[in-house]
């Protein structure tokens, strides 16, 4: 582990660093309660012992700002103290130490609380990794792999956050051309192998700063960031193109492969609407787009 010792008193220090070193781990070392705090924040130790008593910002204190600002980890701290006082233990724990030894002090006490501190932050380090993987698949469309409508208003949410967005953005809502009897000629295999690659299409043809989600069954969505309507229809004709050029074949369709319709609506200064009008206007417009022959992209009216 990585373990940052704070002690105003050179000997402490001198001592707590060796023992420290002896049960095998690596340290850093602060002369005060101010400089751990910078040091903390520098380094991520996984553990922290402190003095209790220090110049400036004390053991408490140290604990306290640890606490307070720790997301998705979790800092062993063992507090050192003078001599072992329940008041002072007491106000330790309370603050946040979740352990204490007593000056002098003995290096097996400490290297069998560093065995203990090993054991919690990696179990810590465990539960955030599979906090963070529950959040991503919770987000993410298990057959195509894109993000979901989960993620879609999540995202739509923090572009709205801060009150009206900065800048120009347009919604795209994408449907799979006569895709029912796709799946009534080919099985619903086939149809979710070209599901796949149409979802695969849509991610390869946009920025990484775009959005691509899957909305529903066979719908998609595009959040083209920072892009005015006439770019975004450019965009989504070639979108439309290189999904027509997988050349997925489909006897029940005219074109005689799988293809998109697409329905644009955008955000402007001068149409400053909210999301669920947005998505509404997309919808609308992918409905015009289907009801003019499919295989094309509409702009919403606004
Ligand atoms: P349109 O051009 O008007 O969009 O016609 P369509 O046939 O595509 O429209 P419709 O909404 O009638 O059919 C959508 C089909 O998409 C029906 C459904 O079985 C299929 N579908 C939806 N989700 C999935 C999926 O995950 N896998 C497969 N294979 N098919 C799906
Ligand atoms: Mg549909
Ligand atoms: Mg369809």
């Amino acid at each position: 582990m990585k373990i940052l010792i704070a002690d105003d008193d050179q000997i402490s220090r001198m001592i707590t660093k060796a023992a420290v070193e002896q049960s095998g781990h690596e340290c850093i070392v602060a002369v005060d309660g101010d400089s751990a705090w910078q040091l903390y924040k520098e380094h991520s130790p996984e553990a922290v012992v402190t003095d209790l008593m220090m110049p400036g910002l004390n053991g408490l204190d140290l604990c306290r700002a640890i606490r307070a600002a720790e997301e998705d980890r979790y800092t062993y701290v063992i507090l050192v103290t003078s001599h072992g006082s329940r008041k002072d233990v007491l106000a330790g724990m309370e603050a946040g130490a979740d352990d204490y030894v007593t000056k002098p002090l003995d290096p097996f006490s400490l290297h069998i609380r560093l065995l203990a501190a090993q054991r919690i932050t990696s179990l810590h380090a465990d539960l955030a990794r599979y906090r963070s993987a529950l959040t991503e698949q919770a987000r993410t469309d298990p057959l195509t792999k894109l993000h979901n409508r989960l993620k879609l208003a999540e995202d739509l949410g923090t572009l709205h956050g801060g009150g009206t967005p900065d800048l120009d953005y347009c919604l795209a809502m994408v449907d799979v051309d006569n895709f029912k009897s796709y799946n009534d000629i080919y099985g619903h295999q086939a149809g979710d192998a070209a599901l796949i690659s149409i979802a695969s299409t849509l991610a390869g043809e946009v920025r990484k700063s775009d959005g691509v989600y899957r909305f529903g069954g066979e719908e998609f969505l595009l959040l083209l960031r920072d892009q005015r309507a006439a770019d975004a229809r450019t965009v989504m004709e070639r979108v439309r193109t290189a999904v027509q050029e997988l050349r997925i074949e489909h006897s029940g369709d005219p074109d005689g492969v799988l293809t998109i319709s697409a329905g644009i609506s955008a955000f402007t200064d001068g149409h400053r609407a909210g999301t669920e009008q947005l998505l509404r206007e997309a919808d609308l417009a992918l409905y015009a787009a289907k009801a003019s022959g499919r295989n094309r992209v509409s702009l919403a009216k606004s």
